[in-house]
């Protein structure tokens, strides 16, 4: 059964309302977009189980735990904006990459590269900063099946894309810092923050 939390902690809405602003410039935007990623791991994590593990300290055996085998992947190029972070709370995670580029006339998203490590018995983290249509998410998670658990990792969303890839992908989990109420002509999310991928490459 798919979920969908809106993560609105005090320091993910700080840091949200600082990729937000048009004024951050790179370094802020990106500094901001990886700690959002270390908060929205941390929230992933949570949600996940934990490994059971025995160790030795210097004084008797005890019990503790382990994080469980992850694969993130984040969709080209946006989502490596998350990697960094993601990977302060999950250092082991495997990483796959998936390259999705949206046609500006159709809106849709299309493959253009795909570079993914068995899943199999591993928890799947998506990163996709902006849920807009969800067209892209739901495309890139068609190609990413047989994980133990799949989260997708977002920054904004919009409830359109929210109710397409519950509905096109039950299984999944959303961790968002936002859902916002629409999206342009162009299929921005307003007020959204622009097109991360230009905020994050300073490709604007
Ligand atoms: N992708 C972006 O980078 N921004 C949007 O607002 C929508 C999709």
């Amino acid at each position: 059964m798919a979920t969908v939390e809106v993560v609105d902690t005090a320091v993910v809405a700080a840091l949200l309302t600082r990729v937000r602003d048009e004024a951050t410039g790179l370094a802020g935007f990106r500094a901001a977009a990886g700690r959002l990623g270390t908060h929205l791991a941390a929230r992933a994590a949570e949600r996940l189980p934990r490994v059971p593990v025995s160790v030795q300290t210097p004084l008797a055996t005890t019990d503790g735990n382990r994080l469980p085998d992850i694969v993130a992947v984040p969709v080209l190029r946006a989502g490596l904006g998350l990697l960094p972070g993601v990977l302060q709370v999950f250092p082991e995670a495997a990483v796959g990459m998936i390259g999705l580029a949206r046609n500006e006339e159709t809106h849709v998203a299309e493959q253009y590269y795909r570079n993914v490590p068995n899943l199999e018995g591993r928890h799947l983290l998506v990163l996709e900063p902006m849920l807009a249509t969800g067209g892209s998410a739901s495309d890139a998670l068609a190609l990413l099946g047989g994980a133990l658990s799949t989260t997708v990792l977002s920054i904004v969303a919009t409830r359109t894309a929210v109710d397409r890839i519950t509905s096109t992908h039950p299984e999944v989990s959303i961790l968002t810092a936002a859902i916002d109420p629409e999206l342009d002509e162009n299929a921005y999310i307003v007020p959204g923050l622009g097109d991360f991928g230009d905020r994050l490459w300073g490709t604007t």
